[in-house]
């Protein structure tokens, strides 16, 4: 049987969560370690790890404490990261330390996954622009909010499907398509730019300068530190310990 474009409309798929995954890293304390040590040892930096586990961390510490910031340069981790559009729009300023490649819209039909705000996501701003807060939204609100996103998501795909349809080049008819529209890319980073990220993009208890980013790229930004956590441990805590500013 054909396809009709309400049946593809009918089989888009409305998401509240993102998804990381680490796919490849190279990435432990001890690359911090040697590149720190070789100031002061030379060749014999590598050696000297693992030997006295209480000053490994202690070196750990001091540098992010005083912003020596290259050795946590030299490792790698690379995600792949599902989220809407708006998310990788605000996670493709981090210039520094990163490098992106992201699913073509040029050279693929772009799928019908779109994002609508989970019941735990606050829906809400009150107070003045730079002190605000969110707040729980209704059960109107909610309801609202799920409804209509759901009815524009599926009238722009039915419009893009027209398109394509039609004999329009994909790169021309994706422009009806909303920021909700779900995306994908690799995102390869290092320990430090990560951190910068992370002290930028997540609100945390033990942060000193406190931020307040977007909830879903956080949500991003939570699944990426916490796979960096395993990898690096004494980093990851040396990290929280100085108030999660990058070194
Ligand atoms: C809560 C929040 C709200 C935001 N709101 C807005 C907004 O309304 N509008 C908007 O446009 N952006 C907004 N941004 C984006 C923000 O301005 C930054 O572009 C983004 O956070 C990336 O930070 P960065 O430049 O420090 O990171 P990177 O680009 O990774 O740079 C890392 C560091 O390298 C140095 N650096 C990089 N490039 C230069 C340069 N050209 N000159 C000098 N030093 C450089 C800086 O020290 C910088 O901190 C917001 C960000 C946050 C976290």
């Amino acid at each position: 049987m054909t396809e009709t474009l309400s049946d593809s409309v009918q089989q888009a798929s409305f998401r509240s969560d993102v998804t990381v995954e680490l796919v490849k890293h190279s990435a432990s304390d001890t690359d911090v370690l040697w590149a720190a040590r070789v100031s002061t040892a030379g060749e014999q930096s590598l050696d000297e790890i693992g030997k006295d586990p209480e000053r490994s961390k202690g070196l750990i510490n001091y540098l992010m404490r005083d912003r020596h910031g290259s050795p946590f340069e030299h490792n790698s981790m690379t995600f792949f990261i599902s989220a809407p559009i708006f998310v990788f729009r605000e996670f493709m300023r981090h210039r520094v330390g990163w490098s992106y490649n992201e699913e073509s819209g040029r050279y693929r039909e772009l799928q019908p996954v779109f994002y609508v705000p989970g019941e735990a996501r606050k829906l809400v701003q009150q107070g003045r622009p730079g002190k605000y807060e969110f707040v729980e939204g209704t059960q109107a609100q909610q309801e609202l909010t799920g409804r209509v996103m759901e009815d524009a998501y599926r009238h722009a795909y039915e419009a893009y499907q027209e398109m394509l349809a039609a004999g329009v080049a994909r790169e021309v008819a994706r422009s009806v398509l909303p920021v909700g529209l779900f995306s994908s890319m690799y995102a390869t980073c290092n320990a430090r730019s990560l951190m910068h990220f992370l002290g930028l993009r997540t609100q945390h208890e033990q942060a000193r300068v406190p931020s307040f980013p977007q909830r879903e790229i956080e949500m991003v930004g939570e699944l990426m530190e916490a796979e960096w956590a395993k990898l690096m441990p004494l980093t990851y805590a040396a990290f929280n310990t100085n108030g999660r500013v990058a070194p």
